[in-house]
């Protein structure tokens, strides 16, 4: 085994820092151009701490860091560590970057390892029963690495946050010992407060829809946990849902409608793009249903938001999803056609084809309706395309109701879909109706229904081949020399290209089609063939 000589404790910190690959940013740009993993030579290892600042190196062979070392007299305590883990839909995928804000301000240090992690936060999904299942299952796993870590003198603390949380509350600390604290969406930003019960030995369930306003409650991220996360951002506009869909737990788990002010969302979506993002997709359940009030108290709807939106500076693309149909009004559509930033991708779920079905769903409109909009968004703008949702298996669905729902994916052509089997959820009016479907009928009809929306986006690949269109890179390909990113339809593009193009929206004329990406030339290259 070598050596390793520090002068100082910051070194000998950061070498554990490195050695198990996560680090500051103060060293961390430094590092980046030999990223160390696990798998790092020994001498890759110590050319990285060199170029940390460790003064002398005795021997260039280095034996791999397990358990980090003991702190100096007079040093202060290692910085704790959080791993946030979120499930399901982007709401959780953006609150889940706004717990681990509140929590940097709290002194916590995101990592993605479990092992590291001295607080666990599973942001959970409890749209389907698999989903909420999952959570359980992980909780298992996560109970028996506490277990393993207190053997060891030291501590994990278990959170459980989001939609299981909401609906099964203090259910959970029933059903898993392990777990500290649940905390629903609306409480989340009560954290540091719970947190500090939870390690007073407290086991907390905090699943109130609280008064305060949770946004205002949360502080803003630093512009390095900004710049982290990428060029591309979540905002939410809106949350909660009234409209009672028959099959669905969100109007429970997530409470009733609610909207952001419009200067709170410009002001966050400007500490975004101030930080170098310039791709936002506003994110709501019912996104389209956005009321949020304006300077002067006025209710605005997202086409006027996304208008005043559209006017930052620095702001390349925006999105919103997710849409109802009830709620896609003339003057939203109408944006697709006046608004160049605004992405011709639109994610309209119709669930099912069959009007018979839909009315049972509580959905609100038939299928002719959703094939307006449709219509209506393709005058817009000719090239928008559309992704959906859809359920089969709703209870009462016959083979008829199934057939009237490939016709209507037949009609519309979709660029991309999630298709679901219908799942009972506790407490939804579906969930009690005696002519539920057998599971091998769903099953049957999920296959059909998936080979179609299959077919869909691979044709709707394919016909990308030779156009022309803006990609943002976001990344550095898998190979070198390579970038990556992201079509107006989502779809995952790479190039040859330098990593100057990342953070910039870059024409490309597309070359091939593969099953789950596309190749593109930069048309500056193109110029040059
Ligand atoms: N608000 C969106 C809308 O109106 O369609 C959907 C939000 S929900 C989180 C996402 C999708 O989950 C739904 O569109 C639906 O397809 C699916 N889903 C919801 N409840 C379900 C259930 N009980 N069984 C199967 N899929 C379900
Ligand atoms: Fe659920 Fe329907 Fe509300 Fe969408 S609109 S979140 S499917 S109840």
């Amino acid at each position: 085994m070598g050596r390793l000589e520090f002068t100082s404790a910051f070194q000998r910190k950061m070498s554990y820092n490195i050695c198990v690959g996560s680090f500051p940013h103060r060293v961390g740009e430094e590092v980046q151009r030999d990223p160390i993993r696990e798998t790092s030579s020994p001498s890759s290892v110590a050319v990285a701490i060199r170029r940390a600042g460790a003064k002398k190196i005795t021997t260039e062979v280095l034996e791999a860091v397990e358990t980090p070392p003991a702190p100096f007299e007079g040093e202060p305590a290692p910085t704790p560590k959080v791993l946030v883990k979120s499930y399901g839909c982007q709401m959780n995928v953006y609150d889940a970057t706004r717990m681990a804000d509140l929590l940097g301000r709290e002194g916590y240090a995101e990592t993605s390892s479990e092992e590291d992690a001295d607080l666990v936060i599973l942001n959970t999904c409890h749209i389907r029963e698999k989903a909420a299942e999952k959570i359980y299952s992980e909780l298992g796993k996560l109970a028996i690495a506490k277990r393993a870590l207190n053997a060891r003198g030291r501590d994990m603390k278990i959170v459980v946050a989001g939609c299981v949380a909401q609906a099964e509350g203090e259910e959970v600390l029933k059903r898993q010992r392990a777990v500290d604290l649940v905390v629903g969406p609306q409480s989340y930003h009560r954290l540091p407060e719970l947190l500090r019960e939870a390690k007073s030995g407290a086991r907390v369930a905090d699943t109130n829809f609280a008064v305060e306003d949770k946004f205002r409650a949360l502080p803003a991220p630093s512009r390095a946990q900004i710049r982290a996360r990428g060029v591309s951002a979540f905002v939410t506009v809106q949350e909660g849902c009234d409209k009672f869909c028959s099959f669905c737990v969100v109007p429970y788990t997530r409470g009733a409608e609610a909207s952001r002010p419009v200067a709170e969302i410009i002001a966050e979506t400007e500490r975004l793009m101030d930080a170098g993002v310039c791709e936002i997709t506003l994110i709501g359940q019912n996104v389209n249903a956005y009321r949020g009030l304006d300077a002067r108290g006025r209710e605005t709807t997202l086409a006027l938001l996304l208008e005043r939106l559209a006017q930052i500076e620095g702001l390349t693309r925006l999105r919103y999803t997710t849409s109802h149909p009830v709620d896609m009004a003339q003057a939203l559509i109408d944006a697709h056609g006046a608004i160049p930033k605004l992405m011709p991708y639109v994610h309209l779920p119709v669930q099912s084809g069959s009007d018979h079905i839909l009315k049972a769903m509580n959905r609100k409109h038939d299928a002719d309706a959703y094939l307006s909009i449709a219509e209506s968004l393709r005058k817009a703008r000719s090239d928008v395309a559309l992704s959906s949702d859809f359920i089969v298996g709703f209870p009462g669905e016959s083979d008829a109701d199934f057939e009237a729902t490939m016709a209507l994916a037949r009609a519309v052509g979709f660029a991309s879909s999630f298709s679901f089997k219908y799942s009972p959820r506790p407490g939804t009016p579906a969930a009690d109706r005696e002519d539920q479907i057998e599971e091998h009928v769903k099953s049957e009809r999920l296959a059909a229904l998936q080979a179609l929306l299959e077919a869909q986006r691979q044709a709707f690949n394919a016909a990308m081949v030779g156009r022309e269109i803006d990609v943002l890179f976001e990344k550095p390909g898998r190979r070198e020399g390579q970038i990556a990113g992201k079509s107006p339809y989502m779809q995952a593009v790479h190039a040859e290209g330098s990593i100057e193009h990342i953070g910039r929206d870059v024409k490309v004329k597309i070359i091939a089609a593969g099953s789950n990406s596309l190749s593109a030339r930069l048309m500056s290259e193109e110029a040059k063939a």
